[in-house]
This record gives C-alpha cells, structure tokens and sequence, in this order.
C-alpha cells in the first residue's frame, strides 16, 4: 500500500542558485502538503550515510562532495500517491533526460547537480525522513 508521505531535498546547487522558493511554491502547486521542513547542511559522514547504497559507485566521491558544500532544504511532504507522484513531478536524474516542466528540466544543470532529491519507495522515505527530522519536527 503506498503510504501517503515522501522525502525531499532541494540540493546544494539549487540553494546557490536562490531556487528555493521557485522549486517550493512548484511542489506546493501539485499537491504536496509540507510537513517537515529546514534549512541545513549535510557533513561528510551523514553523506556517505543517507547515499550508502551508492558507495561503490565511481561518482560516491563527487556526490558526498557536492552534496555537503553548502546548505539544503530537507523536507516531508504529503499527498496521495506521495513517492511516485514525487519522483513524476522532479523527472529523470538526468536533466538532458527528464520530462518538460519537471523541477530537473526546470532548475538542475547536470546529472550530478540535479537540483532535487525525491525517495525512491515508501520504506526509503520513511528511513530518509527519520535521517533529517526527529518525531516532534513532523507534523
Ligand atoms: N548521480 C551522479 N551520477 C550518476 C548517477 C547519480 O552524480 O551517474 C548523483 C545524482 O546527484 C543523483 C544521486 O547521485 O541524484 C543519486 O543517484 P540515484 O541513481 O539514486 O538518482 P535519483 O534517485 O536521485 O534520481
Ligand atoms: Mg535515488
């Protein structure tokens, strides 16, 4: 049954570039619901952690690097639907590749620097939110 919250990050690239409020006020516009939200910074040893899975991968490196540079707003969101939904309206990890008028097409330079972080099933969202949000941070 698919649960009806997901996981977000906008990424360092995005902060830098003052697309906070843009890529925010898109989400809001198809549907989510914010029910977590900050402003914070990822340190190396919480990067290699939330992207374990990509350790073995040759861009891990780079990743951990881009992802701790500069401050993220990490989010929960709510809607029905909430992961799919999530990973439909930020389009293809690569920009070159994603959709007209998703948040990668819209606001994210490269495959490496792709703007937006969306979780890719509901246990992983439910894992990513408790990584960035204690239970009283969630409303
Ligand atoms: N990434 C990268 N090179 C690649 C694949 C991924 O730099 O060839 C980065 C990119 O920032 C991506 C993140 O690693 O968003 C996680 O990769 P994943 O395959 O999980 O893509 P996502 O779920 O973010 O679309
Ligand atoms: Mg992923």
């Amino acid at each position: 049954m698919a649960t009806n919250r997901t996981f977000t990050m906008l990424k360092p690239d995005a902060v830098e570039k003052g697309y906070i409020g843009a890529i925010l006020e898109k989400i809001t516009a198809s549907g989510f619901k914010i029910v977590a939200m900050k402003l914070t910074q990822m340190s190396k040893a919480d990067a290699e952690t939330f992207y374990a899975i990509h350790s073995e991968r040759p861009f891990f490196g780079e990743l951990v690097e881009y992802m701790t540079r500069g401050p993220i707003v990490a989010a929960v969101l709510e809607k029905d639907n909430a992961v799919e939904d999530f990973r439909t309206l930020i389009g293809a990890t690569n920009p070159a590749d994603a959709a007209e008028g998703t948040i990668r097409k819209l606001y994210a330079a490269s495959m490496g620097e792709n703007a937006v972080h969306g979780s890719d099933s509901d246990d992983n969202a439910a894992i990513e939110s408790a990584f960035h949000f204690s239970g009283r941070e969630i409303f």
